[in-house]
Formats: structure tokens, C-alpha cells, sequence
């Protein structure tokens, strides 16, 4: 970043200073500040999505192929400077240098999507629904559309929205975490370069009066929130009692189950992955274990040693396999899970609290946690932990196992690790999550599917990525033609 971690807002076509600043932007793994990030002030807002409607009618009118030149070139550009922006992932998220990669190439498979526009736009038709009369359903974009996304994915979730937005034909306002403004201003300085006309893509950083200032001005036709289950609960009603187009990806609560016939050295090497990757900071990470008959037997030993093995340390450092969480206070609410677990009966395989990483004595960090036999009834149950920590319980039966999920107010993943064909399908087939993992660790899916999340995970209809993301972007509309031959003066 060119202006020394100075945040600036991208608004019709510049760089603007914004109005006031509020909390720390912090490096997780050493405390040092990085940056102020702004509050986000309502007249900020009102900026970009006025600028945003200003670019509208024009850029509506580019047609789709020439539209996408600027999603190519970003492409490129993403590429050229992936090493540099996956740093500045880690940087500010604290996620290993590894995860930030992999999470750069997940917002680029986005990119390279909604490159497709011309071809996934399309309506269709039908000649002659009544004699002589032709029938045809065409996509147009929704005018000013807007994101606001959490910390733990700083660039993969804001590509989940912004190329399909511009792509159909929409101009488009970010806001992005303030707990991580730094990668997503890089990539803006990119989107610059990509040559979008000035209004296109804006960038508003803020807190939450920036978002409310979002879901109340009236140009903002849509908007996607992911975030926290209240959070989204939040904007949803909001963003509809303002009459606008909305969908909330909200918190998650995510089930494994493990049958006794698994393949133990790989269930467990996936399932750590999972449960521990991102410091457990992940919307799909599995955090309740439940093992079916006699998984009880190896599941628990293995994936405790497995855990207690992870080099935890600087994300940007090599050989380091997990990283702090985002901030100190995310660090206390987790640890003071941790210790209502046990204070409710469960036993600590693995205790991640007061770990110390030398060197890094600042850092946020909460070591691999294992709880075993957390007590149904408790409050922790359906408490989104979002931290390393995997709390394991025990089923006799995959019936059994796939009520206890169906209990969760959660719904955004469910994984199962077996070798039976049959199980996998009985899985597949009853359990109420939308994103379903079979010997899959994390179900995320493809930027061409959609990513899927049921029950307190989702609130809405259509849901981000692929074809989903085409039709929360563009409104259909339906001609019906008559042509009679003998109007025709000269034929
Ligand atoms: P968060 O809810 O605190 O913040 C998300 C966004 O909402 C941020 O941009 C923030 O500025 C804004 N915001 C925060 N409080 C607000 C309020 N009261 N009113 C309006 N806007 C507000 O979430 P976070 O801590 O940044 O991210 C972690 C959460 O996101 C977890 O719950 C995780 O499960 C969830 N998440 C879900 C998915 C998914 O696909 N379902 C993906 C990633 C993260």
C-alpha cells in the first residue's frame, strides 16, 4: 500500500480521505497497529452510491462482452500481484501465508466466472404461445447494489459479489470489514487500473453507521451481507423494510460425523484441517466432532494428536500451520468458552488457552482445543465458537447423529467421513444443511455453484456465486409480441 496503511475511500473514480477515523486496525500475530480504519460516515455513503447511480445508466448500456474486458484484466492483474495481496492477507487476518493463497484463488475463480456474463445473462424464449404471438424473458441489471463482508475471507468474500454485480450490468458499493480494510484497498488500487468507468465499483470503509446508511439510502436497489447471525438478521429485516433486494449469509455451528468405517489416517488429517484451519475462523469449519459406534474407539485419540502437533505461530511464517485470531477480544470470548465448556462437564483432551508463542507474546493467540462430552442442554451447543476449538460428542447410530444435527439452529455445513456408499446417500439425502460434505472437510462450493447455507446461516433466496449470483443481480422481464403480417406496409 503506497499511502503507508492510510484507509481511503474509492469513490466515482478517486481516492478520497475519510471523514473520521475509528478502531485499530492491528496486526493479529503482534499487536502492532497498522492502521486506523474510518467509521464510515452516512454522507460518505451517500457519495458512493450517488456517484454509483450517476454511472448506472451508462454502464447498463456497455454491452456484456465489453463489460467483462475490465473482469480480464483484473483477472490479470490479481495474478501479477497475488503473492504481494496473499501477504497482505495474512498481514491483517493473521491466516497462514498458505490459506491467504488459497483463499485469493477462490475470489479469482469468481472473477473468471462472471467472465462468462454473456453467456450466463441470457434469458430465453418461445415463438408462438398463441398463434402468431412470440414470448421472451430477458435479464436486466437492478441499477446500485452493495456488499458488506466480514473479516475472516478480507478478499475471497467481497469477489463473491463484485464481479457478477458489474458483470450484469450493475454499479456496485463495498464495504468491507474495518477489522481488515488493508488487502481489499490494494485490490481496489487494481480495479482502478482495470479500467472501470469512474462510479463502477466503489469503496466505502466503515462500521456499522456506514451499513445503515447503506440499507436507508434509497439509490442502493440490493444488498449482501455476510456477517454473524444477528448481524444478518439485522440487515435483513432492515434492507426489507426499505423495500430493497437483500440476502444475509449469517453464522455457522458445523457438524462432522465420523462412522466407525472412515479411513482413520485421512479423516483425521481432513478433519484437523477443518477444524483448525484459519484458526477455526472459517463460516464452514467443522467444530463439533460426532463419532457413530465404534469411531468413539480411534477418532478421539487420533484427532487429539493430530491437533496437539500443529505448529501454531505467524501466519507469515514458513512451516507455521495455524495462525492467532483476529483480536484480543476474540481471543478472550473464546478462551472464556473454552472454560465454560469444562465448567459444564466437558473433559479438555486438548487445552489451547495461555498458549505462548515466543516472539510473538502479543499475538492473539488460542492454541488447538479438544472438548469431549459437552453436555446437550448447554448454552454452548449452538454457540459459534469461531476459534480452534472442536467439541466432540457421541452417537450409536447415524440416524442418531444426523438428529442431533437437524437440532442445530445452524444449517451452513454438515460433513460425513465414511466408506459406505449407502450412508453417504442416507446423509446427503436427510440432513438440513445447505453445504454438504461427503470424506469433504470443507464443503465450500465452486464460484460456479452456489454457496448454499440453510436455517440461521441464511437468510434469503438466492444465494451468492454462480447462477444464483446472476439472478440476485438482474430483474427478469417478459415480452409478449404480436406482429401481425398485413400491419407491415412495405414487407
Ligand atoms: P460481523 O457480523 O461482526 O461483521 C460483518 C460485517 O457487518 C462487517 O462489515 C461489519 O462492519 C458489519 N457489522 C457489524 N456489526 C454490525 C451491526 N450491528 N449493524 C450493521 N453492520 C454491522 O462478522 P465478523 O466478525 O466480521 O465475521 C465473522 C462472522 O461471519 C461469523 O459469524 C462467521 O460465521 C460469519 N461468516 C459467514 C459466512 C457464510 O458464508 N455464512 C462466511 C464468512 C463469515
Amino acid at each position: 500500500m503506497p499511502q503507508g496503511w492510510q484507509i481511503r475511500n474509492y469513490i466515482d473514480g478517486r481516492w478520497r480521505a475519510p471523514a473520521a477515523d475509528g478502531s485499530q486496525v492491528t496486526n493479529p500475530a503482534t499487536g502492532e497497529v497498522l492502521a486506523r480504519a474510518p467509521v464510515g460516515a452516512p454522507e460518505e455513503v451517500a457519495a458512493a452510491a450517488e456517484a454509483a447511480a450517476r454511472a448506472y445508466g451508462e454502464w447498463r448500456a456497455v454491452p456484456p462482452g465489453d463489460r467483462i474486458q475490465c473482469l480480464f484484466r483484473l483477472k490479470q492483474l490479481l495474478e501479477e500481484h497475488f503473492q504481494e495481496i496473499s501477504r497482505l492477507i495474512s498481514l491483517e487476518n493473521g491466516k497462514t501465508l498458505a490459506e491467504a493463497r488459497g483463499e485469493l484463488r477462490r475470489g479469482i475463480e469468481n472473477v473468471e466466472v462472471a467472465c462468462g456474463i454473456p453467456t450466463l445473462m441470457q434469458g430465453y424464449n418461445l415463438e408462438d404461445v398463441a398463434r402468431g404471438i412470440d414470448e421472451t424473458m430477458i435479464r436486466q441489471p437492478l441499477g446500485v447494489v452493495a456488499a458488506v463482508t466480514p473479516f475472516n475471507f478480507p478478499v475471497m468474500i467481497p469477489l463473491w459479489f463484485l464481479p457478477y454485480a458489474v458483470a450484469c450490468g450493475n454499479t456496485f458499493v463495498l464495504k468491507p470489514s474495518e477489522k481488515v480494510p488493508l488487502s481489499m484497498g490494494r485490490v481496489f488500487e487494481l480495479i482502478e487500473q482495470a479500467g472501470f468507468p469512474a462510479g463502477v465499483v466503489n469503496l466505502v470503509n466503515g462500521a456499522r453507521p456506514a451499513v445503515d446508511a447503506l440499507l436507508d439510502h434509497p439509490a442502493v436497489k440490493a444488498i449482501s451481507l455476510v456477517g454473524s447471525t444477528p448481524v444478518a438478521r439485522h440487515v435483513y429485516a432492515r434492507a426489507a423494510a426499505n423495500g430493497k433486494r437483500v440476502q444475509c449469509q449469517g453464522g455457522a455451528k458445523n457438524h462432522v460425523v465420523v462412522m466407525a468405517d472412515a479411513d482413520p489416517a485421512t479423516t483425521t488429517q481432513i478433519i484437523a484441517d477443518s477444524a483448525f484451519g484459519c484458526a477455526g475462523q472459517r463460516c464452514l469449519a467443522v467444530s463439533v466432532g460426532v463419532t457413530v459406534g465404534e469411531a468413539r474407539e480411534w477418532f478421539p485419540r487420533s484427532i487429539t494428536e493430530r491437533a496437539g502437533s500443529l505448529r501454531v505461530g505467524c501466519g507469515l511464517e514458513e512451516g507455521v500451520e495455524m495462525g492467532p485470531v483476529i483480536t484480543p477480544a476474540s481471543k478472550a470470548r473464546i478462551e472464556g468458552l473454552i472454560a465454560q465448556g469444562v465448567a459444564e462437564g466437558a473433559a479438555a483432551r486438548l487445552d489451547g488457552r495461555g498458549i505462548r508463542v515466543p516472539g510473538y507474546e502479543r499475538g492473539n493467540f488460542v492454541g488447538p482445543t479438544i472438548l469431549e462430552g459437552l453436555p446437550a442442554a448447554s448454552d454452548l451447543t449452538d454457540t459459534e465458537i469461531f476459534g480452534p476449538v472442536l467439541s466432540l460428542i457421541h452417537a450409536a447410530t447415524l440416524e442418531e447423529a444426523i438428529a442431533i444435527l437437524a437440532r442445530s439452529v445452524y444449517g451452513n455445513q454438515a460433513s460425513l467421513f465414511t466408506s459406505s456408499g449407502a450412508a453417504a446417500r442416507q446423509f446427503r439425502n436427510q440432513v438440513p444443511a445447505g453445504n454438504v460434505g461427503i470424506n469433504i472437510g470443507v464443503a465450500a462450493p465452486m464460484a460456479y455453484f452456489p454457496f448454499t447455507g440453510w436455517k440461521g446461516s441464511f437468510f434469503g433466496t438466492l444465494h451468492a456465486q454462480g447462477r444464483d449470483a446472476v439472478e440476485f443481480y438482474t430483474d427478469k422481464k417478459v415480452v409478449i409480441e404480436r406482429w401481425p403480417r398485413e400491419w407491415s406496409r412495405r414487407f
